[in-house]
């Protein structure tokens, strides 16, 4: 009878498990949000231009230093932010790219996979 009572007293609608489970909710989603955007606003490392993959790539960070007679096609317009594989947004100084998973590259930078951005 009494486990009755309290099944219905704090197990109905509202009652006290309901708003219990309701509060844990919310604080245990409060707490993964907060998570998730600690977590998108950490910043990426930036590609190290001496990074083999870099080096093999003929990264720059800064277009203006590519060496033009061993990339005689780069044009000193084409930009990582202006590239396809860049995931930042256009004002951004610097993002990641696909090539680089996990890391940053300059917005201002160059690499000889550049391909424009539709
Ligand atoms: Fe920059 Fe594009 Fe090369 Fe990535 S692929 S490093 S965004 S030019």
């Amino acid at each position: 009878m009494f486990i009755r009572q309290w099944n219905t007293a704090n197990q109905g609608e509202g009652g006290f498990m309901k708003r219990i489970d309701r509060r844990s909710f919310i604080v245990r989603a409060a707490a993964v949000t907060s998570v998730l955007a600690l977590t998108n606003t950490k910043a990426l490392a930036d590609v190290d231009e001496s990074d083999a993959v870099a080096v093999a790539l003929g990264y720059k960070a800064d277009s203006k230093k590519v060496d033009s007679s061993k990339y005689p096609n780069h044009d000193v317009a084409q930009l990582c932010g202006n590239c396809k594989q860049f995931q930042g947004k256009a004002a951004d100084r610097s993002g990641g790219c696909s090539l680089f998973g996990g890391r940053a590259v300059a917005a201002a930078g160059w690499c000889s996979a550049w391909v424009k951005k539709a």
